[in-house]
């Protein structure tokens, strides 16, 4: 079997995404002779190893999980992936690498922490790991291990203004402090891997923006990512409903949040359409000016996109539209479930706590999901606007 390991750096940054690209065509060509087709093995694992946050963002689409989660004891099989399950699927992916993406939640809030990352040091492989940072002093020594294939994907929204309003007020300072410390370690060679920003766009944040990527630039941040933030309005969220209810009703109950709403009732947070006109100028200032810091919007729009985005709007303006994800990537929550779709976590595939990852992944569950959705993409009656933000459709990943 072919080892896949990546060495991370700028210089092949864009060949990844080139070969990234390319796989997407012969992917969805393998998808339109046979609507359960998938990889052999999952290319990409995302793990979201803990619904504890030390946070409560605004927009956070799980911000009742971890508010859930804080409060729940150690130990409690609903908020935290075991480490000896981590290291089970690490294990299992041994021979192949698959990527891993680590999120939760604030990943650094794992209660067992130090355990996970010696799990990574025992397996390695190319790990994104998003975090809000004001953990990241605290866990140096265990993150410097691992760093060699590091991506750490830091969330920073803005200035103080920002954090302030949208995240905890007066956490600003820690949160550049921890920025600022592994950049200087990065810079000494001895953080070995990248940084990446991940901002989400928010009205503090906007009129700033090309102040905000000049400041990313200067302090030596190898990329950022702007987002959108994720809005399913109320017409799409019913559309998904009834959806569901048709398509997937086979589903049993174990595919359900805790919670009765699904989880595409989470996306509630957007902005004023009002700020478009203020947001596409400052886009013209960043795109017009010298830099040297790549920068990616995801999803990235054209300006005439961008009033119909923010409304939430049920609309894709993009080529024809397929899922990236069901062929090639696996999505574990925090007790054990494995879902199907990357966001919606009501399509329940199996469990790892019960069943082996490869059993999941070839699994009849797995595939007649996989053969209703490429079906439904196919024909038009999934409801694409509830995956309008994300970065696996049609393999507009990285
Ligand atoms: S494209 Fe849609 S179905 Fe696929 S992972 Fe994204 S949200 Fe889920």
């Amino acid at each position: 079997m072919q080892n896949k390991s990546v060495l991370i750096n700028k210089d092949n940054f864009k060949t990844f995404k080139n070969n990234a690209c390319s796989q997407a065509g012969k992917i969805k060509n393998k998808i339109s002779r046979l609507a359960s087709y998938a990889m052999p093995y999952p290319m990409d694992i995302e793990m979201e190893i803990t619904h504890r946050c030390n946070l409560s963002c605004r927009f956070c689409f799980q911000r009742e999980e971890s508010i859930k989660a804080n409060n729940q004891p150690r130990k409690v099989p609903y908020g935290e992936l075991d480490v000896s399950i981590i290291e089970k699927v690490l294990r299992e992916t041994s021979e192949v690498k698959s990527d891993l993406y680590m999120h939760g939640g604030e990943p650094l809030m794992h209660q067992e922490w130090n355990d996970v990352a010696k799990v990574f040091e025992k397996y390695p492989r190319r790990l994104r790991l998003s975090t809000n940072g004001l953990l990241l002093e605290k866990r140096m020594e265990s993150i410097l291990r691992i760093s060699k294939n590091l991506v750490i994907v830091f969330s920073l929204h803005g200035f103080k203004g920002s954090f302030d309003t949208y995240s905890r007020k007066g956490m600003y300072d820690q949160s550049n402090r921890n920025l600022k410390l592994i950049l200087s370690l990065k810079k000494k060679g001895v953080y070995r891997g990248l940084v990446t920003i991940n901002c989400v766009l928010n009205e503090q944040v906007i009129p700033n923006l090309f102040n905000f990527t000049k400041y990313c630039e200067r302090i030596g941040v190898d990329q950022l990512i702007i987002s959108y933030p994720w809005y399913i309005s109320d017409h799409t969220r019913r559309k998904m409903d009834m959806y569901y209810e048709s398509h997937f009703s086979w589903l049993n109950s174990k595919s359900k949040l805790e919670n009765n709403k699904p989880s595409w009732y989470n996306y509630s947070f957007h902005l004023d359409p009002s700020v478009t006109n203020t947001l596409c100028n400052q886009i013209d200032k960043i795109e017009s000016t010298k830099r040297k810091l790549p920068i990616r919007f995801h999803p990235d729009l054209k300006k005439n996109e961008i009033y119909g985005h923010i409304s939430g709007k049920n609309r894709v303006t993009r080529r024809k539209q397929y899922c990236m994800n069901i062929t090639k990537q696996m999505f574990i929550l925090p007790n054990g479930n494995v879902s199907a779709c990357k966001v919606f976590n009501e399509f329940y595939a199996g469990n790892i706590y019960k069943q082996s990852l490869i059993d999941i992944w070839k699994g009849e569950r797995m595939n007649n999901i996989r053969k209703i959705m490429n079906n439904s993409f196919n024909d038009g009656s999934w409801p694409v606007g509830v995956c309008s933000k994300c970065n696996l459709l049609s393999g507009n990943q990285l």
